[in-house]
């Protein structure tokens, strides 16, 4: 009796999804295949290091294409793994990757659907667009039973039971009328040469009487002289492991010598994946030994704020028989790991001397790259120095902490910032008024991780890296407007402080101010508003909300007014009316919700309507 079991619902959305949109690419099937088959070799391979009477009966790894020009079908068979019942059923009827429904979701809802497909990897699905059944018999390495499954790639699948003497698995292809290409046999060539070269196994073509042909170099791509490596090459090599579709931003392929020695080819991708951000992405590197597949799990490989970097990691000197649970913690890996991180920040400062090309990157990753700042004690500075920042002075180019120095005046002892969510309210951000009378150059920082990085960098190259709310000290410069006076500048501050209590902690004259009378800010060495704000859309608890500073522009018109009108004691109820507008005002300038809007609203409207009475 054959089960019939009903694809899970992802599947089949996604079956739908790739077979009509990724019309134009449909030979990548074949590269797909082609790559299971070698994974499963390599899961075997890896096997038998441990259990090596499993993996006797195997002989020689290789993968066989055997096209049928009257049946019209393709086979593609190796001798690797091989998987039973439960494993049809989990890896062939389900997604299995997180974030994947909705992944699915979104290409659906999106244009440029063949984009966001490469990001994913169709993987074993694609074969349905040129099939329209697609059989399978497999028997796993160490076991008897050996199955059958097949399906249409419409509604689900069954499984039966099948005679298959050896371990391994079998897929055949019943292609559909019009993909007779796929039986010819220099087409299959073609395709192979082109997409699967670099596969460590022997892929070979049945040609039935006439015998078989091996077909590709059959020598893993990273042990080939770099030299012998043609770009096309590594770009296949790259949409093998990566499952995209975009071509390498960076191909870093090296050899390195000394006391440990260790192969690495690792590609940047042109594109950012979709699940950058996804709390469970982790790093993807592949690690070998010796040419033997051990894992891509092994998160010690690679810090997090790498985990964009895609590629393989081979050494000899790492001991086989060692179990994965120890290689996390093996002395090697950190020096493997070391070696690696400092190769690919060299290179990527090579590249960031090219502005256009490095910022496409940048764009991509740099968010990410800054979380080593952060994270990495050891390379904090060199990460610094290849990071781009939004600044005051070019409102189109990002800039360098070194540009920034460059251009620092001889007063300057420090590198400024100010951080925020959105760069337009922070280019007008009233705290910036004096930084730009006096041409100081300020960074802005819109990411979250920016509100982190500078308290674990308080010095760069000799500067302090100083949140702009702490610059008052640097400020003090020759105006020559008129300032309120002393004393009835106290009182209003005295009493706007009493006013405000419930809101703002201190109210204090600064010189930081030109054209607006007042701004907001928080106590030197407290978290800022724009992390408050991250914390709380993350409803992290605000209990230890910062205390805000309400600072006044002591050369500002209104508050020369507001001081002698408090020092008259005069029109108290208008003189509250106005400090409660201008926290406001304050508040909005900073990106802050005001807390009573309609309040603001009214006052405001007032005002502009006695405004143009009177004219
Ligand atoms: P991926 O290769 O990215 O995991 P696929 O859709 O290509 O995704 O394959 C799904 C899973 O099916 C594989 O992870 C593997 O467990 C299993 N599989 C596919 N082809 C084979 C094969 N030839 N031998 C053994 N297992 C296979
Ligand atoms: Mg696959």
């Amino acid at each position: 009796m054959a089960d019939k079991i009903a694809f899970q619902a992802d599947v089949s959305k996604m079956l739908d999804i790739v077979i009509n949109s990724l019309y134009s690419e449909k030979q990548i099937f074949l590269r797909e295949l082609i790559s299971n088959a070698s994974d499963a070799c390599d899961k075997l391979k890896y096997l038998a290091l441990t259990h090596p009477d499993i993996a006797k009966a195997s002989g020689a790894f290789k993968i066989v294409l055997k096209p049928d020009e009257k049946e019209l079908t393709l086979s593609v068979s190796d001798n690797g793994i091989g998987m039973n019942k439960e494993d049809l059923i989990a890896h062939l009827g389900t997604i299995a990757k997180s974030g994947t429904a909705e992944f699915v979701k979104n290409a659906s809802d999106n244009g440029s659907v063949c984009e966001l497909i490469g990001q994913f990897g169709v993987g074993f699905y694609s074969a349905f667009m040129v099939a329209d059944k697609v059989e399978i018999i497999t028997r796993k390495a160490g076991e008897d039973k050996a199955w059958k499954w097949s399906s249409n790639g419409i509604d689900g699948f069954e499984i039966v039971e099948a005679k298959k003497d050896t371990n391994g698995t079998d897929i055949k292809l019943f292609l559909k009328k019009d993909e007779k290409n796929y039986v010819d046999t220099i087409y299959l060539r073609q395709i192979v040469r082109t997409y699967s070269d670099h596969i460590a196994y022997p892929i070979v073509l049945d040609l039935g009487k006439a015998g078989e042909e091996t077909i590709n170099t059959g020598s893993a791509l990273w042990t080939r002289n770099k030299a012998e490596i043609t770009e096309d090459q590594y770009k296949e090599f790259y949409h093998h492991i990566s499952h995209n579709f975009d071509d390498p931003w960076l191909t870093l392929h090296f050899k390195a010598e000394g006391n440990i020695e260790y192969t690495g080819l690792l590609f940047i991708p042109s594109n950012a994946p979709y699940d950058l951000f996804q709390p469970d992405k982790k790093n993807s590197l592949k690690l070998y030994i010796n040419k033997v597949f051990i894992s891509d799990k092994l998160e010690e490989l690679m810090p997090n704020y790498l985990r964009f970097v895609k590629g393989i990691i081979d050494s000899a000197d790492l001991p086989l028989n060692i179990s994965r649970e120890m290689l996390q913690h093996s002395a090697l890996i950190e020096k493997i790991k070391a070696g690696t991180i400092s190769r690919l920040l060299k290179e990527l400062q090579k590249r960031a001397k090219n502005y256009d090309d490095y910022i496409k990157f940048w764009n991509n990753f740099g968010i990410v790259l800054k979380e080593g700042i952060y994270e990495d004690f050891k390379n904090r500075e060199e990460i610094a120095a290849i990071s781009y920042f939004h600044t005051t002075q070019d409102e189109n180019k990002l800039t360098t902490l070194d540009e920034y120095i460059s251009r620092c005046d001889k007063e300057q002892k420090s590198i400024y910032y100010i951080t925020g969510d959105d760069i337009k309210i922070m280019r007008n951000n009233p705290q910036l008024e004096a930084f730009k009378q006096k041409g100081w150059e300020v960074l802005l920082l819109c990411d979250p991780i920016d509100e982190f990085w500078p308290q674990v960098l308080p010095n760069y190259k000799g500067y302090a890296v100083k949140h702009i709310s702490q610059a008052d000290a640097d400020m003090s410069w020759k105006r020559e407007e008129k300032k309120a006076d002393e004393g009835a500048l106290g009182k209003l501050c005295e009493f706007m402080q009493k006013l405000l209590s419930a809101e703002v902690g201190k109210v204090t004259p600064t010189e930081k101010l030109t054209t607006s009378p007042v701004s907001l800010t928080v106590e030197g060495g407290q978290m800022s508003l724009h992390l408050e704000r991250l914390m709380r859309n993350h409803q992290q608890q605000t209990a230890f909300a910062s205390t805000r500073i309400l600072e006044l522009n002591p050369y500002h018109p209104l508050i020369i007014k507001l001081a002698d009108m408090v020092m008259e004691d005069k029109n108290k109820a208008k003189v509250e009316e106005i400090a409660k507008i201008l926290l406001d005002q304050a508040k909005v300038a900073e990106g802050e919700a005001i807390s009573d809007p309609s309040f603001y609203a009214e006052k405001i409207s007032q005002y502009i309507l006695k405004d143009i009475t009177a004219a």
